[in-house]
């Protein structure tokens, strides 16, 4: 069995969740991706040990991909999860919020644009009104679209990115951190890309080497208050966003192949590190940025 418990050897796990060329229009969900190659969020086997007891979470774009398996986990962990996803999304995001309810936790879903500062804002409202208080922000909705040259980056694609992956994380932190308490947690979904950016993806990796840097200088801004802020930095990870645009549909089957590992990484292989530093085990861990790549060279 393919799990996180299991002692096996990491470059066999997932042979048989190769991707293969795909294209999913919009932001493409998780269900149209099971169709063809499934990815794992941890459904089957993510275990809980109590480690997020009572904890209130807000999870950005907690429907699918990455962001679901951190849901699944932080559920198990006992924590009461929100997700924020696009009203597309919906099937998707009723799918994880019954997998949090089966976990014994209470589950809210917020559907809308995170584009709009407004609706950016309202999530953290929402959540703090919904399940009692917050005091863990994950970071992790994201918008990529590959462009292959500089001249064919329009104006729209490059703002659109900037909002969804940096002003929205300003825009939820800065409402977030008034009803945060010490003890709290923020963790941004940075990326490889933020340290070795791929000439396809220029505007998206400089927003993930944004979020990252703004996750390093509120950790200082905000350790004297009790709150940590880490990142987590993910390879090629097996999610909706890469067949939607993320990647040109034919380098996905090789993708994986860069990595020390040879493989694509799976959503499940993602939750331990963000459950790691939302909990208290990581009391003392404060600006880092976690490298989940299958190992790639960074500084
Ligand atoms: P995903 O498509 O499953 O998740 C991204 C989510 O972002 C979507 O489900 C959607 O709900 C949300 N989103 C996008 N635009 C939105 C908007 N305008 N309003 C509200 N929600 C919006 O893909 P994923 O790969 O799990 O992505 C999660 C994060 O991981 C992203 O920040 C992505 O940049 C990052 N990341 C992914 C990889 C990878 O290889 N998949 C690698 C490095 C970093
Ligand atoms: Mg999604």
């Amino acid at each position: 069995m393919t799990d996180q418990y299991t002692m096996q050897d990491p470059t066999k796990m997932y042979a048989d969740r190769t991707p293969d060329e795909q294209y999913l229009p919009g932001a493409g969900t998780d269900e149209e991706l099971a169709q063809n190659v499934p990815a794992d969020h941890g459904e089957d086997s993510y275990r809980g040990s109590g480690r997020l007891q009572g904890r209130k979470a807000l999870i950005t774009g907690g429907d699918s991909g990455i962001g679901a398996a951190v849901a699944i986990a932080y559920a198990r962990e006992g924590a009461d999860v929100a997700i924020v996803y696009l009203p597309e999304e919906q099937e998707d995001a009723d799918r994880i919020l019954q997998l949090i309810r089966d976990a014994g936790q209470k589950g809210v879903g917020i559907a809308g644009d995170l584009k709009d500062a407004e609706f950016a804002r309202e999530t953290v409202a929402t959540t703090v009104r919904e399940l009692g208080g917050l005091d863990i922000v994950v970071n992790n909705a994201g918008k990529q679209q590959h462009v292959e040259d500089i001249v064919d980056l329009t104006d729209e694609e490059f703002d659109e990115t900037f909002k969804t992956n940096a002003y929205a994380t300003f825009w939820i932190t800065k409402a977030a951190v008034p009803h945060l308490a010490p003890g709290s947690a923020i963790i941004n979904t940075t990326s490889i890309q933020a340290y070795a950016p791929s000439p396809h993806l220029v505007h998206y990796a400089a927003t993930k080497a944004t979020v990252n840097n703004l996750a390093k200088g509120l950790a200082a801004q905000l350790a004297p208050k009790g709150i940590r802020v880490n990142a987590v930095a993910p390879g090629p990870i097996w999610t909706p966003l890469q067949p939607a645009g993320g990647q040109p549909s034919d380098a996905l089957p090789e993708a994986g192949e860069q990595t020390y590992l040879g493989r694509w990484g799976q959503p499940a292989e993602l939750a331990p590190a963000y459950v790691f530093l939302a909990s208290g085990e990581s009391s003392y861990v404060v600006g880092e940025t976690l490298h989940v790549d299958g190992g790639m060279p960074t500084p």
